[in-house]
């Protein structure tokens, strides 16, 4: 059997070599290193993927955050609820700004926000809320809308973890994860759903104003050259990573479905299991499984860990701490017990090998060595 990994890279570019290389000779022929062609020409594929008017390149998942931050100009000190189950970008990009970050729980099942949460954590102050689609699938949108709405407040949706997933409304309508709120964001770091051979990042909109805004912030705030109209940052997308992009895009489907066909094999290893759950799914998106998260009891998660290690089994805690008790977001006052549901997740979360060239073999084998360490410690 094959050494098992987290995420494999390497599988993915030996099935899409011939087409990688291609593409990558291009840019090294053309020397267009900074806004070749490629730059424009994956941002319109990715619209049309999407269905979203405007695809703004930029150089990685933070900065789309910051710029999509930057260009709603929120006045200073306003509040921005945030995730406290969650990676760190938004918040952090929300405290650099001189904006609050708002720290809002997560549901239990679905490690998303939670709309009540959220609904509580709105003062007058606030100005925009992050629903973050984590691991693969979409956070509750129509109630996220629906506070938005009653609030008057932004919805920028922070979609590094969930390209391709769709939404379904109410109404039975679907839309794209990243094509729904005021502002849209994510990252082509290698390991998530559409991953380059480095960073990368776009910010999505359908706002045509915002987009121009967007675009401009991102090249220093120029309105033309040497004429700046904005304090701006330079994030750019590199032309090789965009190249790399857009071959990688025209497979997002088979990857996501790949990952969706591991999901099912582990939710029929694990179905007689009865001291873990595996993902929830909710009724109103799909799940492109960027993560396949266990829940495992907090007491055994390190030893079963320890455990899988031991086997040469990877497996990865996302995220062992919640936000609001890091030490860099302390001066925002929060205590142990003020966010209970992120704070149980962080001890119990795993998250298992997950790329599409697992092989049942493999998932036999991961399967086999969790079942039984937490059999001998249940
Ligand atoms: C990866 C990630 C980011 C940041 O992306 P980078 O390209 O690494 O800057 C932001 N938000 C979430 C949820 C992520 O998973």
């Amino acid at each position: 059997m094959e050494d098992i990994k987290m995420v494999d890279l390497k599988a993915q570019y030996a099935r899409l070599k011939p087409e990688l290389d291609q593409a990558f000779s291009a840019v090294m022929e053309s020397m267009a290193f900074i806004n070749g062609p490629q730059v424009q020409s994956f941002c319109r594929k990715l619209e049309n993927y999407l269905q979203v008017d405007h695809a703004i390149p930029c150089a990685n998942g933070t900065d789309a955050l910051q710029l999509a931050l930057m260009a709603l100009e929120l006045p200073a000190g306003a509040e921005v609820i945030v995730p406290a189950f969650n990676y760190v970008a938004a918040a952090e990009v929300v405290a650099l700004l001189g904006l609050k970050p708002v720290f809002a729980d997560v549901h239990p099942d679905t490690f998303n926000l939670d709309p009540a949460s959220v609904e509580e954590a709105v003062t007058p102050a606030t100005a925009a809320i992050v629903p973050v689609h984590l691991f693969g699938q979409c956070a509750a949108m129509a109630e996220m809308v629906a506070v938005a709405a009653k609030h008057k407040l932004y919805l920028i949706e922070d979609n590094a973890q969930s390209l391709g997933a769709v939404y379904t409304w109410p109404d039975g309508t679907s839309k794209y994860a990243g094509a729904i709120g005021d502002v849209a964001t994510t990252s082509f770091f290698p390991s998530k759903p559409l991953g380059g051979m480095g960073d990368g990042g776009a910010v999505f909109t359908n706002d045509s104003r915002l987009a121009a805004c967007i675009q401009k912030i991102a090249n220093h705030g120029q309105s033309e050259k040497y004429k700046f109209e904005k304090v701006g940052i330079n994030s750019r997308l590199d032309t090789l990573q965009a190249a790399m992009l857009e071959v990688k895009l025209g497979y997002i489907g088979d990857f996501n479905a790949g990952r969706q066909r591991v999901a099912a094999v582990y939710d029929r290893l694990f179905a007689e299991t009865e001291s873990l759950e595996v993902p929830a799914r909710c009724s109103y998106s799909t799940h492109v499984f960027h993560q396949y998260t266990l829940k495992v009891p907090a007491r055994l998660r390190d030893g079963l860990q320890a455990h899988l290690r031991q086997h040469h089994i990877p497996s990865m805690v996302y995220y062992p701490q919640p936000l609001h008790l890091q030490e860099a977001y302390r001066y925002l006052g929060y205590q142990s017990g003020d966010l209970p549901v992120s704070e149980m997740l962080s001890q119990q979360v795993l998250s298992l090998p997950m790329h599409s060239e697992l092989t049942q073999e493999q998932q036999e084998y991961i399967a086999q060595h969790t079942k039984t360490y937490l059999e001998q410690h249940g």
